[in-house]
């Protein structure tokens, strides 16, 4: 086993112990490359699209926001082209009924000729043509299964806003440029899943399409560029595990002009999680054909009509939840002790505080009790008086709580308790009837 695997397997392993995330279905043997986010994960995944809702909508006087329907009308996908071409090419073993991609380093040979042998039974001459697959879900609509009532499960939340581009327009009184931002979810039938929740079959994206003036979308693509590593380097993303990387002529979507990804240096390799794109007026264009509607925009400045080229900024909320797992993720030496830590940006952690009384008498736990509950109505705290001190801190270390309220003796004479800093181990004594200021502050550095 590599160095790298063994990180992800670690942290795999600290999602599960600690709540984060589980396979799907686990007891029935799991479904592949789907999983679901336990009491912590749903807690970080919720703060990262909060965060993200509030920089890209709340904070903006230009940006809408929509919750647009997973099923759509068939033909949205016909005139968004992923009908015709959001494939990847397989390629079948027919003796081990195993699929691989077509550019799968391990099937070598030329492209779409695999002459080898197949990679997992190893059988030679058992391996098909390379076929088209599309990566849509299909299901029916109403009860009978009949080709007329096909719909898909939308495979981006993108063309949501695109249909709904002139209802908001013209509800919102907004003018152009402006933008619609939708978090949602996304299916995709992946044929190589896989790395946790790196590459899923339902996943989570959060996306703003910005509509602009032909021959603006330059402009404005840059500055989508800078605001989205803004919005990284806020979170404490260490900032030498991003890097940008130019899509290539023939990377390019079928829909884009221009795209930049972002990439992370995950523990399995630097991995796009983020995309800007120029999708110009592909989609706006093309609904506007297949719907016969018209799509274009009055200036009221100019009297000029056209159809507005858009920039969009496209993240998963899974794999940058993934980032900030792998990014947190840290094992040290504390006291001549191993500890394992998540050193969570404050705003993100699932839990804010832990209460801890430091024994289970003398009054500890009712004034511990005391504590959780005035604090409650501000952050989410946990109390826990199982264990030793040592161990309940070393589980809110995994759980990346980046404050630890202990109630001690002094506390039930004098009213203070000591606040322990997850990163830096340092302990403060603050007074009990200050301690909802002292974490606003602190969650505020
Ligand atoms: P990839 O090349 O990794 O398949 P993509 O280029 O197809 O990704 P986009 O279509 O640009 O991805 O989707 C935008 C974002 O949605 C991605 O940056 C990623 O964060 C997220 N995403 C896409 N596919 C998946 C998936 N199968 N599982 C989890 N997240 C995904």
């Amino acid at each position: 086993m590599s160095p790298t695997d063994n990180v992800m397997e670690k942290l795999v392993s600290l999602c599960k112990r600690r709540g984060f995330v589980f396979q799907s279905s686990e007891i029935y043997g799991g479904l592949g490359s789907v999983w679901d986010y336990g009491p912590l994960g749903v807690e970080l995944k919720k703060n990262i699209k909060e965060r993200w809702w509030r920089s890209m909508v709340q904070e903006r006087d230009d940006v809408e926001g929509l919750d647009a329907a997973i099923l759509m009308h068939p033909k949205v996908w016909e005139a968004s082209g992923h009908v015709a071409t959001f494939t990847d090419p397989l390629v079948d073993c027919k003796q081990c009924k195993n699929r691989f991609r077509a550019d799968d380093p391990r099937l070598k040979g030329p492209p779409g000729q695999p002459d080898t042998k197949c990679p997992v039974c190893g059988n030679k001459g058992t391996l098909t043509e390379a076929r088209r697959f599309n990566l849509m879900f299909k299901t029916f609509m109403g009860p009978v299964e009949e080709a007329a009532a096909v719909v898909f499960l939308r495979p981006e939340t993108a063309q949501g806003i695109y249909v709904n581009y002139l209802n908001v327009l013209q509800s919102s009184r907004q003018k152009i440029p402006f933008g619609i931002a939708q978090i949602g979810k996304a299916f995709r039938n992946e044929i190589t899943p896989g790395n946790f929740i790196f590459r899923t079959r339902e996943f989570e994206q959060m996306e703003m399409q910005f509509f602009v003036k032909p021959g603006t979308e330059g402009q404005w693509f840059e500055f989508w560029r800078a605001e989205r590593m803004k919005w990284l380097q806020s979170l404490g993303i260490r900032p030498e595990r991003l890097r940008w990387h130019q899509h290539g002529k023939d990377e390019l979507a079928h829909y884009a002009k221009d795209a930049f990804d972002i990439e992370y240096e995950f523990p399995f390799g630097w991995s796009e999680f983020e995309g800007i794109h120029n999708r110009t007026d592909f989609d706006l264009a093309n609904h506007q054909r297949h719907s016969g509607k018209k799509l274009e925009y009055l200036d009221p400045a100019t009297n000029e009509r056209f159809v507005p080229y858009v920039v969009e900024t496209s993240a998963g909320a899974d794999r940058t939840a993934l980032v900030v797992l792998c990014d947190a993720y840290r094992e040290e030496e504390v006291e001549g002790e191993q500890r394992v830590v998540l050193k969570l940006h404050p705003a993100l952690a699932p839990l804010t505080a832990a209460v801890l009384p430091l024994v289970n008498k003398d009054g500890m736990p009712e004034l511990a009790r005391r504590i959780y509950d005035g604090l409650r109505p501000h952050f989410h705290a946990f109390y826990d008086d199982g264990g030793s001190i040592g161990r309940r801190y070393r589980r809110q270390d995994e759980a990346g709580t980046p404050f630890g309220i202990t109630v001690d003796g002094q506390s039930t004479q004098d009213q203070t308790v000591t606040v322990r800093d997850r990163d830096t181990l340092k302990q403060e004594r603050v007074a009990v009837d200050r301690l909802v200021a002292y974490l606003g502050e602190k969650l505020k550095e």
